[in-house]
């Protein structure tokens, strides 16, 4: 891995979007080795979590920008975006508003970052009652994003969307992880398989109604 900004650690810009109370703070916080930086910078009003993950090509780090919460009143600045290099954004599988706000933060971050790898994340699938299923979820294909279900308060595919980010960033698609972050700890239970399952599924319907409509 390599990277202009830092040789010994190649150090990645990471936006997280998505509606307020999608959990995009709460799935940052899950990391627990990163050290928790405060960015100064007055007008974007962010912080900055540098996250270490350690690669069988060495360590990465993603700086992941979260917002202070001025999400939940109108879009980002453009400060916030510039320079992004990858991005994830988050929906609420639970609140279809949230999934329906998926475009609009596509298009503000497409509009500053043209060609950054992004990660479409449906999260708290540990809640029973979920308004958007798998099978409802086809913006990711349209616009060839990689979709993930998880769930942040059972650590559910939380490493995911790093991993696949940093397949892209570094060109490589046999990168793997060689040893698992220290994790907060689950407050909810799920089957890691039962969400592959489901994803899978989703798949499989979307297949069907792709054919029934031809
Ligand atoms: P943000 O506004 O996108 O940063 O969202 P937060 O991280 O502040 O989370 C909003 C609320 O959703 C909080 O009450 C979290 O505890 C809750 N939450 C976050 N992730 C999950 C999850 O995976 N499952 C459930 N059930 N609740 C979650
Ligand atoms: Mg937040």
């Amino acid at each position: 891995l390599s990277n202009e900004q830092n040789v010994d650690c190649p150090t990645f810009k990471l936006l997280i979007v998505g509606d307020g109370g999608s959990g995009k703070t709460t799935f940052l916080k899950r990391h627990l080795t990163g050290e928790f930086e405060q960015n100064h910078e007055p007008t974007v009003g962010v912080e900055v979590y540098p996250l270490d993950f350690f690669t069988n090509r060495g360590k990465i780090r993603f700086e992941c920008w979260d917002t202070a919460g001025q999400e939940k009143y109108s879009g980002l600045k453009d400060a916030y975006y510039i320079h992004g290099q990858c991005a994830i954004i988050m929906f609420d599988v639970t609140a279809r508003n949230t999934y329906m706000n998926v475009d609009t933060w596509y298009r503000d971050l497409r509009r500053v970052c043209k060609n950054i790898p992004i990660v479409l994340c449906g999260n708290k699938v540990d809640v029973p009652s979920r308004q958007i299923k798998p099978k409802h979820v086809s913006f990711h294909r349209k616009k060839g994003l990689q979709y993930y279900e998880m769930s942040t308060k059972s650590n559910c595919n939380f490493e995911k969307p790093f991993l696949y980010l940093a397949r892209r960033l570094a060109g490589d698609a046999k990168l793997s992880f060689v040893e698992s972050p220290a994790l907060a700890p689950t407050e909810a239970h799920i089957d890691d398989i039962d969400v592959d399952c489901l994803q899978l599924l989703g798949m499989k319907l979307n297949l069907k109604c792709f054919i029934m409509r031809k």
